[in-house]
C-alpha cells in the first residue's frame, strides 16, 4: 500500500505543486486541507502516514496546528514547508516535534528525500 499523505497549505497552487511531485513519485494524497484548523481535522479523520504542513497560514498556522497534532499523536509524521527566512520557526517546529522542513520554492528531489527519511529512515 502507498504512503497517504496529508497537504496542508493555503494556497491551492502550492497544494497542487506538492501532490503532482508526490503523485509522480507514487504516494497517495490522504486529502488536502487549507488552514491549519482544517488541517488538524484531516489529520483526525484520515490519520494520514504522513503531513506536508505549511508554517504560514490563516485561522491556524501551521506551528499551532503541529502542536494541536502532536498532542494527541505522538508518533505523527510532519514534515514543515517554509519559506525562506523563516528560520526561528523552523526551530520553533522542530522544538514541537516536526521530523524535518523543505524550503520553497521546491525541489521534488528534496520533498522526496525528506519523506524517504522521515518514514524509513534513508
Ligand atoms: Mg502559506
Amino acid at each position: 500500500m502507498s504512503l497517504r499523505v496529508l497537504i496542508v497549505d493555503d494556497l491551492e497552487f502550492m497544494r497542487t505543486v506538492i501532490r503532482e511531485i508526490l503523485e509522480q513519485a507514487g504516494f497517495e494524497i490522504a486529502g488536502e486541507a487549507a488552514n491549519g484548523e482544517e488541517g488538524v481535522a484531516m489529520f483526525n479523520q484520515l490519520k494520514p502516514d504522513l503531513v506536508l504542513m505549511d508554517i504560514t497560514m490563516p485561522v491556524m498556522d501551521g506551528i499551532e496546528a503541529l502542536k494541536q497534532i502532536k498532542r494527541h499523536h505522538q508518533d505523527a509524521t510532519v514534515i514543515m514547508c517554509s519559506a525562506l527566512g523563516q528560520q526561528e520557526y523552523i526551530i520553533k517546529a522542530i522544538q514541537c516535534g516536526a521530523r524535518d522542513f523543505v524550503v520553497k520554492p521546491f525541489n521534488p528531489e528534496r520533498i522526496i528525500s525528506a519523506i524517504h527519511k522521515a518514514i524509513y529512515n534513508v
